[in-house]
């Protein structure tokens, strides 16, 4: 298998659906071997499935990012199936309304955006990283967000859950770059995948919103940071570490 990843095993969470489909199926025509992790099985057996169809190699495990049983049997399994760990691309997050300002959010919605965004990068790195140790490399890329450097009101779990990616992408970072460890980030800023679908559809003048606060004029695809997420994967990365790479069309340059 030839490629920019190949021969390489990479768990990408999320990887039933938007950025984090896109990246897998990118890491497999990359040569790379790709554990997808989803709580949703049908979307993750679909995207292991349409790898397959094309030639690649994938598998599926059922996974809750914030559920520490769950993210330690991911890791597990993915090592059972294809023999180690290289990379993985802590995608999984989600978008959740909870109060146009900080008061008003409910204790329930904070913690179920902070375990899902936060705790679950940090659980996926804790049970990665020890198996990448074994052989000494390995690459890691969080999918944190433009709410990792700016605020944006109304989102005020969003923005503490992905500023918190960037730091924790930091000292991990720091923590294994003199083991062979590579710890990045991407922040995407507007894409168009489904996870903002319940947000136009509640907000609709808020895609034509978004579109105008982009400088280039037009919102993201997935592949657009599925590609940037599989650069920091590769080699071609290699003197790359602890950096958090904005994909957003210009947005926080203004
Ligand atoms: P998406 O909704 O299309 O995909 C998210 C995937 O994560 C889904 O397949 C979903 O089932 C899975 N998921 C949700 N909760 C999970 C959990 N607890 N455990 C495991 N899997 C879970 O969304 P997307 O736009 O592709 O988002 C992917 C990542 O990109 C997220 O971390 C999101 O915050 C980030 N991001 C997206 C945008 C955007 O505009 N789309 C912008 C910035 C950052």
């Amino acid at each position: 298998m030839s490629g920019a990843l190949a021969n390489k095993v990479v768990i990408v969470t999320g990887g039933g659906s938007g950025i984090g489909k896109s990246a897998a199926l990118l890491l497999a025509r990359e040569g790379a071997r790709v554990m997808i992790a989803d709580i949703d099985e049908q979307a993750g057996n679909e995207t292991a499935a349409l790898i397959r169809s094309e030639g690649g190699d994938a598998g599926f495990i059922r996974t809750d990012v914030s559920r520490e049983p769950d993210v330690s049997a991911m890791v597990a399994h993915t090592v059972d199936t294809f023999g180690r760990l290289d990379c993985a691309f802590n995608n999984a997050g989600i978008l959740e309304e909870g109060s146009p300002d900080v008061t008003g959010y409910s204790l329930d919605v904070w913690n179920r955006v902070i375990g899902i965004n936060l705790t679950g990068v940090w659980l996926c790195m804790k049970y990665e990283i020890p198996q990448m140790l074994k052989h000494g490399k390995g690459a890691i890329v969080n999918n944190a967000s433009v709410a990792s450097l700016v605020g944006l009101p109304g989102a005020t779990a969003l923005v503490a859950s992905k500023h918190g990616v960037v730091g924790l992408t930091k000292n991990a970072a720091l923590e294994y770059a003199g083991r062979g460890i590579r710890v990045n980030a991407v922040c995407p800023s507007f894409i168009k995948t489904p996870i903002l679908e319940p947000y136009f559809e509640a907000h609709p003048e808020e895609e034509r919103e978004m579109i105008r606060k982009e400088p280039v004029g037009r919102m993201g695809a997935p592949q657009e940071v599925a590609e940037a997420a599989v650069w920091l994967l590769s080699d071609a990365a290699s003197f790359v570490t602890g950096h958090s790479l904005v994909v957003d069309g210009g947005y926080t340059a203004m």
